[in-house]
């Protein structure tokens, strides 16, 4: 394994790193993006995790929203239209409805574009990856715009339009509507695990991006592929748990390694 410290790391330190993960994507037949929180974090979305995340400052919230929502679902909607929600979640909320994409989701998205990047599983549900392009998405913990239907799982654009009362049966089964986001306590809708696992399972190299890989089950799907022998390439400001299975494991962040990448896959 190699591993390159962008902090006290010389920058030809950094470029030579991100040659070596250059060439083994031009190597590599399928290329599956894996990004977490951190992808978020340096567009100024706060973690939930870590020494300045929400949880460690408001308190870990109850884990059992899922099941709250769909005792009251009316009653949620009213807490939320009523601004008696968590102070970590009115902090979050305001930080989402800010944020934009960062040079790094540009980059992914160039990567696909050119071929470089056959899709992208992230854990991430402030849809900056949609909006900075990127096309084959498998937003495992749902998208903060949209809504998603409990029964049929039939999903609804929302754009730019938060609605502020609970939202109407759904349309095609009159199933119960929440936002596509998933909830403490939620299962991973079926549809969107079964697509990022077949994703993984074609993978020959996997980007993990900004993930501390310790949220599971998204952060199996790295162990399923390391297992069946795909390169596992780190970008990450810190060591992670995946540090110790990754082929190569950069110290930097996404906004910095990933335009570079770009560049040297351009030549
Ligand atoms: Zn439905």
């Amino acid at each position: 394994m190699t591993s390159a410290q962008t902090t006290g790391v010389s920058r030809d330190e950094l470029l030579s790193a991100i040659e070596e993960i250059a060439v083994i994507l031009g190597r590599s037949t399928y290329v599956v993006g894996m990004t977490g929180a951190g992808m978020s974090v340096e567009s100024g979305i706060p973690p939930f995790r870590g020494a300045d995340g929400l949880w460690t400052r408001h308190g870990t919230p109850r884990m059992d929203g899922y099941s709250q929502f769909k005792k009251d679902p009316t009653g949620w909607w009213d807490r939320r239209t009523n601004q008696e929600i968590d102070a970590h979640i009115i902090e979050l909320r305001d930080a989402l409805a800010a944020a934009e994409p960062h040079a790094g989701h540009y980059a992914l998205s160039e990567l696909e574009k050119q071929g470089s990047l056959q899709s992208l599983v992230t854990q991430n549900i402030d849809a900056l990856d949609e909006k900075a392009g990127v096309q084959n998405l498998i937003e495992i913990h749902g998208n903060r715009t949209k809504l998603r239907c409990i029964e049929c799982g039939d999903r609804v654009s929302l754009g730019d339009f938060v609605p502020l009362y609970a939202p109407g049966p759904c349309e095609k089964c009159g199933g119960l509507m929440k936002f596509d986001t998933v909830m403490f306590g939620e299962p991973i809708p079926a549809d969107v695990m079964a697509t990022a696992r077949a994703e993984i399972d074609r993978a020959d190299c996997i980007l993990a991006i900004g993930t501390s890989a310790t949220v599971r089950p998204a952060s199996g799907l790295l162990w399923i592929a390391a297992a069946s022998g795909a390169t596992i390439i780190e970008i990450n400001p810190a060591e992670t748990k995946l540090t110790p299975i990754c082929d190569v494991s950069l110290r930097a962040t996404a906004g910095e390694a990933l335009p570079l990448l770009l560049d040297a896959l351009s030549k």
